[in-house]
């Protein structure tokens, strides 16, 4: 049969629909259109109320395709209703049933990988490799649905996850992103932790570079200094993605947030103490229920003062089944305001970080085509530099960064 897959939303899920993929691979061919396909796996996203939108429209547009559909990812499982009631004959796969996947499209009964994550079997035309390390958390986030859907933290063996990594490296993968809800929290339901974790792959040998996917203020506290110490090995990109989701104590307490604004502005300043050039990425929810001008304001002050290269600003969208999705909230136009104006001051402040880069010599990973012939690099901390040179993908360059805009650096290759 020929199957195609269609991930949205975080790496997470397309690191999991990566691994439905190579299962799939075994007995099927994988195509990468709906036309050819036979069956269609549709791995959802529901993070936010427009997204779920999209993802009901392409249920449908799959649907009336009348070939076989496979809705998988976070809707699969906070929102099996709504599935059925659009699409009757879907088969619906939950994130924590993924090896069920082949008797899904063909019936295969009792289908049990030995390992998970599932090591990739392939190599494609992509630099990076997405391996999850385990699924759910520790969080009680008030608006959050993914805790819905994928329930509580789950780590999955570092033995399992170091053989993943090494797959992946010796089938020519050079950036291994390990990807998790909370990779913070990664390990504290089985005695582990993420340093040992990342010091354990930082052990395998190859060329690589390792990129640590999102973790919270309260998870990473604890073991801040052996984080430093783990983050201090060449192969880490120097990459810190801390969500704070506000500048105001109080309104952390309402979102279920298990920490304060002191401990996000700590972990930075021990981060930028460390790497001085560190690429620090933050999340900001703009409008929250009852959040007042002043609330917000302190957003806005904590952006300016810690200067983040990458904001990703979200406006407050109500999740069904969280608890924030009966509190007060805010008109829309004032959520659509502060939304705006977070994503402006973000945008001056990573300006003015990336021109303090121009005229430095930096190594990169060619990592992915641009437009115009352009191929997009990664610095050692993350930092996105675009050149016209024709270079292959996956390749460690040395290049001269000559301009810099909001969000990338423009550079030429000085050493092939
Ligand atoms: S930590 Fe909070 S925001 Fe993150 S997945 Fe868990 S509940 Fe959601």
């Amino acid at each position: 049969m020929k199957v195609y897959f269609e991930p949205h939303g975080c790496s997470m899920n397309y690191g999991e629909a990566k691994i439905m993929e190579d299962i799939v691979s075994e007995r099927h061919e994988i195509v990468n259109n709906v036309d050819d396909a036979d069956v269609l796996v549709l791995a959802t996203c529901i993070v936010i109320e427009s997204t779920e939108r999209r993802m009901i429209n392409r249920i449908k547009e799959f649907s009336s395709t009348g070939k076989n559909l496979v809705v998988a990812g976070c809707m699969a499982s906070a929102e099996k209703e709504k599935i059925k009631n659009i699409a009757p004959t879907a088969k619906i796969l939950p994130p924590d049933e993924l090896c069920k996947i082949l008797g899904m499209i063909d019936g295969t009964k009792n289908y049990k990988t030995k390992l998970y994550p599932y090591p990739p079997k392939r190599k494609e035309k992509r630099v990076e490799a997405i391996i999850p390390i385990s699924s759910g958390c520790l969080g009680k986030c008030s608006f959050c649905i993914t805790k819905i859907a994928r329930k509580n933290l789950k780590s999955y063996p570092p033995d399992s996850i170091g053989k993943c990594v090494e797959r992946a490296v010796n089938l020519g993968y050079k950036e291994i992103r390990i990807t998790a809800q909370d990779t913070g929290a990664y390990g504290k339901d089985i005695d582990k932790n993420l340093p040992e974790l990342i010091n354990n792959l930082t052990k395998i040998s190859g060329d690589f570079k390792l990129r640590i996917g999102m973790m919270n203020p309260d998870t990473v506290l604890p073991a801040l200094d052996e984080l430093l110490d783990s983050y201090s090995d060449e192969k880490v990109f120097r990459f810190l993605h801390l969500p704070v989701q506000s500048g105001d104590d109080e309104i952390l307490q309402k979102m279920g947030r298990n920490y304060r604004v002191d401990d996000f502005r700590y972990i930075v300043r021990r981060f930028r103490g460390a790497f001085n050039d560190i690429t620090l990425s933050t999340d900001i929810i703009a409008g929250f229920p009852t959040e007042t001008s002043q609330q917000f304001q302190k957003s806005c002050e904590l952006i300016k003062e810690t200067r983040p290269d990458i904001v990703n600003v979200k406006a407050f969208s109500p999740r069904p089944k969280t608890k924030a999705y009966t509190m007060k909230r805010l008109d829309s136009k004032i959520v659509k305001g502060r939304t705006k104006k977070l994503s402006k001051l973000r945008l001056e402040i990573s300006k003015k970080n990336f021109e303090s880069f121009v005229g430095r010599k930096e190594k990169i990973l060619t990592a992915e085509f641009g437009k115009n012939n352009t191929v997009i690099g990664r610095t050692d901390a993350y930092r996105p530099v675009v050149i016209k040179d024709k270079i292959d993908l996956g390749r460690f360059v040395d290049v001269k960064i000559i301009d810099a805009y909001d969000t990338y650096l423009k550079g030429v290759v000085i050493q092939n």
